[in-house]
């Protein structure tokens, strides 16, 4: 099955409204020519709104970085599937591996994140991987299918062709250490054989994306790997030309 290869911007907590508005700027004319891929950009929710309106009429989405399960209520700080829909987002990262550390993030709440945005008519990006720890303990299978298993609770077979699920080996992450497309290659094809036992033949269509220091020099290895559909990427998404570059070579891989 061809899946079109999705490449996504994780800014995390950098870039205020008027530098999105710049980035965009610099990024689109960037982009304008490349074919057979989306592009995403998940800035903080506070430029989500500038973005939106600097993207609009692009074929860039937008996406958001965290989501709140609820519809509404009392949860302060909080933000609903409804409201990231309202500000034009089309995809939403859930489960970062920094949410899980930081913010005790279970898989459960994982799962009810992924199921509210589908319920929202978003796409959830579903983030998973082991920690260094666990792959030099023999056990990066385990941990990504039981992360898989419980983060993809309860999520009906119709919606599998709309869930984007991420491998980020935590190692990688922020760190310039990359997994080679070999080691990401081997995770991918278990996580793609684990999506057939969950969801059958709907399996084939989740696209999964890898994250982990990708960048311009390593992405084109990477991305012609049969199970890798795209990235999740950090630090090389900060600047228009490097991340535009990460995204010319998933065209490239394409033509
Ligand atoms: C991420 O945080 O999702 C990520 C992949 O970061 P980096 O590209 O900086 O490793």
């Amino acid at each position: 099955m061809s899946r079109i290869p999705l490449i996504a911007a994780n800014w995390k907590m950098h870039k205020t409204a008027p530098e999105a508005r710049r980035f965009a700027e610099a990024f689109l004319p960037r982009v304008a020519g490349l074919d057979g891929i989306e592009i995403a950009l998940a800035p903080p929710a506070t430029a989500l709104h500038a973005l939106g309106e600097a993207l609009a009429g692009s074929a860039v989405a937008l996406a958001a970085q965290n989501v709140n399960a609820e519809p509404s209520g009392a949860f302060t700080g909080e933000i609903s599937p409804g409201m990231l829909a309202d500000a034009g987002c089309r995809y939403a990262i859930v489960g970062h591996s920094e949410r899980r550390r930081l913010y005790g993030e279970t898989d459960a709440a994982v799962a009810a994140k992924a199921r509210a945005l589908l319920e929202a008519g978003l796409r959830p990006i579903v983030c998973l991987g082991e920690s260094l720890e666990e792959r030099e303990a023999g056990r990066t299978l385990a941990v990504c299918e039981a992360q898989l298993g419980g983060s993809l609770a309860d999520i009906e077979l119709e919606r599998a062709a709309e869930l984007i699920l991420a491998y980020e080996p935590i190692w990688a992450i922020g760190t310039g250490r990359t997994a080679t497309p070999e080691v990401a290659q081997e995770a991918h094809g278990f996580l793609r054989e684990r999506l057939g036992v969950r969801f059958g033949e709907a399996g084939a269509a989740v696209r999964i994306l890898y994250g982990g220091s990708m960048k311009p020099a390593n992405a084109a290895a990477l991305l012609a790997q049969p199970d890798l559909d795209g990235g999740l990427v950090g630090g090389a998404s900060l600047d228009p030309e490097s991340f535009a570059m990460v995204c010319s070579s998933a065209a490239a891989g394409r033509g």
